[in-house]
């Protein structure tokens, strides 16, 4: 499961472990953007604030983990280079699956390579409150629409929060919302 993860939340916890059950899966392994090319446009939090924040969210879960490939690497972070350097890292007998809510698999069509990235994994499109979960038109062997307990949190709305004083309790795990305040992320 890609994202920003700026910061990460319990919908993209209960999204990750629900799609875990669903399809089976051995292990979801978290993977925080480096820099994130669609959002150019505003300030991310450094990313190894928001990896230790995936640590510190997934810590408890044995079925979760978290990866630095995208950190680690150079420059803005494509999917398909996700993709490629997970294969390497797990091996070629090893079925990828990537988690993504719906307003993300709307744009898939819009990312580096789309044809490649169906031959390196199987999409998952999870329900996100506001935002309709449609295929938009990827090839049908290789998405997967799934229903999932709605949550409708965003990291926007997080961040808002801290900006202007107000809880973010229940939407991040205590961990997350002790290292923001420890670290004074979001504040204006
Ligand atoms: P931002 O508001 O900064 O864009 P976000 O809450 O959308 O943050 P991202 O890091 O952008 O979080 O999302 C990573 C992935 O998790 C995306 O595929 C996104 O669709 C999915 N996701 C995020 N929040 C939810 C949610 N509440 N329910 C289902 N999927 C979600
Ligand atoms: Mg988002």
């Amino acid at each position: 499961m890609g994202g920003t993860f700026d910061p990460i939340h319990h919908g993209h916890l209960v999204a990750a472990a629900a799609v875990a059950d669903s399809f089976g899966l051995d292990e979801v392994v978290f993977v925080p953007t480096g820099q994130p090319w669609q959002k150019e446009g505003r300030e991310v939090a450094p990313a190894e604030d928001r990896y230790l924040m995936t640590v510190i969210a997934t810590a408890s879960n044995p079925r979760f983990s978290v990866s630095r490939v995208d950190i680690d690497r150079p420059g803005p972070t494509y999917t398909i280079d996700t993709l490629r350097d997970l294969r390497d890292a797990y091996g070629p007998g090893t079925e990828l699956f990537f988690i993504t809510g719906a307003d993300a698999l709307s744009e898939i069509l819009t990312w580096r390579d789309p044809a490649t990235l169906f031959e390196l994994a199987h999409f998952v499109g999870c329900t996100r409150p506001g935002h309709a979960l449609a295929d938009p038109g990827l090839p049908g062997a290789k998405v997967s629409l799934v229903e999932i307990p709605a949550l409708a949190i965003s990291s926007t709305d997080c961040r808002a929060r801290v900006a202007t004083d107000r809880s973010i309790q229940y939407l991040v795990p205590d961990g997350v919302m002790q290292y923001i305040a420890k670290r004074r992320l979001y504040r204006s």
